[in-house]
C-alpha cells in the first residue's frame, strides 16, 4: 500500500464531513441568496481555526468565502472551489437513508465541497502538507437563470485563483477535458397596435406569429450547418428552442411572439461572434415580416477545454488510481461549471471531480455517503502531489 494514502485514510473522519454536509444542505440558499449558508460555512472554518476572508466579489448579500492551507515550504496553489447557492425549486431539508444524504443541494453541490472541507481539515491535521497552499473558495451566484457566475468571475479576475483548480460537482465516471460554452436567448416579436378580435385587425400590421415561424425556420437551418461541424471527443455546437409563446384566445390577433432558447458553442468560438450571428438571423426574421424584436442574449459560461498533458491532469489521474485501483477515462462536460471561467478568464487547467450523485436540478438530489471519503482521499493526495510540484520536497 502508500503509505502517504495510509496517512491520510487515518486522518479523515467520515462523520465529520457527513455532520457538514447535512449543515450545508439544512440551510436554504437559492442562487442569490445563499448568505446564510456561507456564513455557516465561514463560522465552521473559523471554528477550526482558518483565517477566513469574506470579499462581496460584486455580490455584498451573500460575501464569498476564502480559506487557506498553507505549508511551510512554498510551492504551487491548488485551488478547491464550490458554490453553495441551489437552483430555485422547493426546499427539501437533508435527511439520510439508504446510505444516501438527500436534500437540497446535497449532489449539487454542497456534499461534494464538505468533501473538499475534510480533505484540508485531515491535511491540516495530520500535518501531511509539506509545501504549497490549497486555496478554498465558495460562493453564489451560480445556477442559470438566477446567476450567471458573476461572483466566481470577479474573484478571479480579482486574482483569487489557484495554478489549478478542482471543483467537486457530482461527476465521478470520467475526467472532462471539454465542453461546450452556453448562451440563454430570448426573443420579444411585437407589433405596434394592442391585441384586437381578429377581424378587426389592422392589415398593415405584421403578424407576430408568421416573424416567430420564420425565426423557428431559420434557426433550423443554422443548426443543420452547426452539426456538419465536429470537435473533439465528438461535441457539435447547437442551438435549440425550448419555448415558444404568442396569443390570448384563438381569434385574437396577438402583439407579441416570444421565443427562448439556448445556443452552445466549441471551444475556439466566442460568444461574441455567436450573438453577432444570431442577431442577424432575427434581424432577417424582422425584415421580412415588418416586426420589431428585442433580443437578450446572455452568456451563461465560456467553453472549456483541459490540456490532457497538464501536471494537474497527471497528478489527479495518479491520486485517483491510488485511491481507487484505476484512473478514469477522459470525457465532456455535459454542463457548464466554474471549471469554464477558470480556463477562459485564467487560462489554468480546472478538474471537475465529485462524489457519486444524482437528481441534480429536481427535488430528488442524492449524494453516496460512502463515496464522500473517496472524493476526499482523491483530493488530498492531488494535493499532496501537485503543491510540492516545482519545490525540493517534490513527492514521485
Ligand atoms: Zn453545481
Amino acid at each position: 500500500m502508500n503509505p502517504t494514502l495510509d496517512e491520510v485514510r487515518r486522518r479523515v473522519q467520515p462523520a465529520r464531513l457527513l455532520a457538514l454536509a447535512r449543515r450545508l444542505v439544512s440551510i436554504p440558499s437559492p442562487t442569490g441568496q445563499a448568505g446564510s449558508v456561507l456564513d455557516a460555512l465561514a463560522e465552521f472554518l473559523d471554528s477550526e481555526g482558518f483565517r477566513v476572508d469574506r470579499p462581496s466579489a460584486g455580490h455584498p448579500e451573500a460575501p464569498a468565502v476564502i480559506a487557506r492551507l498553507s505549508a511551510t515550504r512554498p510551492g504551487r496553489t491548488l485551488q478547491w472551489n464550490g458554490h453553495l447557492d441551489t437552483v430555485h425549486l422547493p426546499f427539501v431539508p437533508d435527511h439520510v437513508a439508504g446510505g444516501q444524504l438527500r436534500g437540497s443541494g446535497s449532489s449539487d453541490m454542497k456534499a461534494g465541497f464538505a468533501a473538499a472541507v475534510e480533505a484540508v481539515l485531515s491535511l491540516r491535521d495530520g500535518d501531511l502538507l509539506a509545501s504549497g497552499t490549497i486555496l478554498l473558495t465558495a460562493h453564489d451566484l451560480h445556477e442559470a437563470p438566477w446567476g450567471h457566475g458573476e461572483q466566481f468571475d470577479q474573484l478571479v479576475r480579482d486574482g483569487v485563483v489557484g495554478d489549478a483548480v478542482m471543483i467537486p460537482e457530482p461527476l465521478c465516471e470520467e475526467l472532462p477535458t471539454i465542453g461546450r460554452g452556453q448562451a440563454c436567448w430570448n426573443v420579444r416579436f411585437a407589433r405596434p397596435g394592442p391585441p384586437v378580435h381578429e377581424v378587426m385587425r389592422p392589415m398593415d400590421e405584421p403578424e407576430v406569429i408568421t416573424a416567430g415561424g420564420i425565426l423557428i425556420k431559420k434557426l433550423r437551418a443554422l443548426e443543420d450547418r452547426l452539426h456538419e461541424q465536429t470537435g473533439p471527443q465528438g461535441l457539435k455546437p447547437s442551438v435549440f428552442i425550448g419555448r415558444i409563446q404568442s396569443g390570448e384566445i384563438y381569434n385574437q390577433f396577438p402583439k407579441e411572439c416570444v421565443l427562448e432558447g439556448t445556443r452552445r458553442w466549441l471551444p475556439g468560438s466566442s460568444c461574441e461572434e455567436v450573438e453577432r450571428e444570431f442577431r442577424d438571423i432575427v434581424v432577417r426574421a424582422c425584415q421580412e415580416t415588418g416586426a420589431t424584436a428585442e433580443i437578450e442574449f446572455r452568456q451563461v459560461r465560456d467553453a472549456f477545454f483541459l490540456e490532457n498533458g497538464h501536471d494537474i491532469v497527471s497528478d489527479f489521474q495518479e491520486s485517483v488510481r491510488t485511491v481507487t485501483g484505476k484512473s478514469l477515462r477522459l470525457g465532456v462536460k455535459p454542463f457548464v461549471d466554474d471549471g469554464n471561467s477558470v480556463w477562459s478568464l485564467a487560462k489554468a487547467p480546472a478538474i471537475t471531480h465529485g462524489p457519486r450523485a444524482g437528481g441534480q436540478h429536481t427535488v430528488n438530489e442524492w449524494v453516496d455517503i460512502d463515496d464522500l471519503s473517496r472524493v476526499a482521499l482523491v483530493y488530498a493526495m492531488t494535493a499532496i502531489r501537485f503543491c510540492s510540484r516545482g519545490t525540493d520536497a517534490r513527492i514521485a
